[in-house]
């Protein structure tokens, strides 16, 4: 971190927050507006799920509450890369370059994530957290991006975790082995907590940004100020050293407590399964500070939303691993039917037979979640499930074209693996190098992405039909 400079002032430009964002979702009718009182168990989430690949939503006065709740901040894979200012095209290789030049966090005496502070810590009270899916185990804060430092060097991580209200101060939360876990256990073995912060309301790209395969002690709020464009302004927590975006919207500042474990689920997760009740980890809640009016965001579980935001920098890191072996890999794709994580398209460039199992191999390599891989071809659109099958439905045979692998590492939410052992499955759906030309050529009609039908049609057609039929008469 950096303490604040000129170039900030002299680009004289507000930050990007979650309000910049709602502002230009509204500005494009994309902002729906539900009516007051929509209630914070179920309602809110299925209202949220009915627009969920159209609009994002916002509620007033959720179960009565004061603060208005927002869902869908992502209702399509374009909106991610509006979010960040580029192109779908554009988005992959921006979010690699993103993680590549990282822009430090800048940080600042004071914020507007501040100007309401609760000492006394009620969640349920103080915060309009709602319940998802069904069977969840109660209201959980799902959109809530988790810093913790790291306590040997004081670098933060920045991630995002399931957390189940247990308690007017207490949170019980999973934690995947990854970078929280490492610092909490390098903090839970020295008998201490590891003080972390909850943050709620933040702009999409720091959303994005916690979900990239950064190292362990890469912070990923660097990856957010790359993508914003402008340094991420942070400010300290006031109960402990937690440095958390100044305009973010909500913080809840406490400690995952050492040697605590407390029942946690079942919770309503990507794979479209519940997740299941057992021991884990605690939040000790010790103080909630706020914007004066601040807005809650919450993620449905296993919603589009919570898909879109977890593939897309998957997508990144897969698209990365593949180039660097196989550079005529043109594109990925995790595909929805796949829940953003299971399944992997593949576009190439093809050069030579065999290679698109070499690809295979390589992307069950890059992330134990891939278990199934389709090659196509540079003709084929991967942002269109119905091309992809036409691809293995035309240019694939099983006995020649398909690889299994049996007993590998998959991914434990999937209930079809053996505590995660799973097999893998890889289909080249490519034409054979040596192919006549005319045999894998795909039909077109001249003229069909030109024709204008608004200039070709009749504008009463039940008129224009009646004086076909009368002429015909
Ligand atoms: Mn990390």
């Amino acid at each position: 971190m950096r303490t604040k400079n000129l170039a900030r002032a002299a680009a004289a430009e507000a930050p990007k927050d979650l309000r910049s964002w709602l502002v230009h979702l509204a500005e494009r009718g994309k902002l729906a507006v539900a009516r007051e009182g929509v209630g914070l168990a179920d309602e809110l989430a299925a209202v949220s799920k009915g627009l969920e690949r159209d609009q994002a939503v916002l509620f007033p006065k959720p179960g009565g509450h004061d603060i208005p709740v927002v869902a869908n901040l992502f209702a399509a894979r374009d909106w991610v890369a509006d979010s960040i200012g580029v192109s779908e095209e554009q988005l992959l290789t921006h979010f690699l370059a993103a993680a590549r030049n990282p822009l430090p966090s800048l940080e600042v005496t004071s914020g507007p994530v501040q100007e309401v502070v609760h000492n006394e810590v009620d969640l349920l009270r103080q915060l309009p957290i709602p319940k998802h899916n069904e069977r969840d185990s109660g209201p959980y804060i799902t959109a809530g991006l988790l810093i913790a430092r790291n306590p040997r060097n004081g670098i933060q991580n920045v991630s995002i975790h399931r957390c189940q209200i247990s308690g007017p101060n207490r949170i019980g939360i999973l934690l995947l082995p990854r970078h929280t876990l490492s610092y909490f256990r390098m903090a839970e073995e020295a008998g201490e907590a590891l003080e972390i912060a909850i943050v709620i309301g933040v702009h999409p790209a720091l959303l994005l940004a916690s979900q990239a395969i950064a190292a362990l002690d890469e912070d990923e709020m660097g990856i957010a100020g790359a993508l914003l464009g402008h340094p991420v302004d942070v400010v300290k927590c006031k109960t402990n050293s937690v440095r958390v975006p100044a305009h973010a919207e909500i913080v809840i500042e406490g400690r995952i407590l050492p040697r605590v474990r407390e029942p946690e689920g079942p919770f309503g997760e990507f794979p479209q399964y519940y997740g299941p009740r057992a021991d884990r980890e605690v939040i000790e809640v010790d103080m909630v500070t706020h914007r004066d009016q601040p807005i809650y965001h919450t993620i449905v579980g296993g919603g589009y939303e919570h898909l879109i935001l977890g593939g897309v920098p998957r997508e990144a890191t897969l698209l990365q691993h593949l180039r660097r072996s196989f550079p005529n890999v043109l594109d990925v794709r995790l595909t929805r039917g796949g829940t953003c994580r299971y399944h992997l398209a593949v576009k190439i460039d093809k050069i030579t037979d065999g290679e698109p199992k070499n690809i295979i191999m390589s992307a069950f390599g890059a992330h134990y979640d891939i278990k199934q891989v389709v090659v196509v071809d540079k003709d084929v659109d991967i942002g269109d499930s119905e091309e992809i099958e036409w691809a293995v439905a035309t240019r694939f045979q099983a006995d020649r074209d398909l690889l299994v692998v049996s007993g590998a590492l998959g991914s434990k939410l999937d209930p079809t693996t053996s505590n995660g052992i799973s097999a893998k499955m890889g289909l080249d759906a490519t034409v054979p190098v040596d192919a006549p030309e005319l045999d894998f050529t795909r039909i077109h009609v001249k003229g069909e992405e030109e024709v204008d039908l608004a200039t070709v049609l009749q504008e009463d057609p039940n008129a224009a039909f009646s004086r076909v039929l009368a002429r015909a008469r």
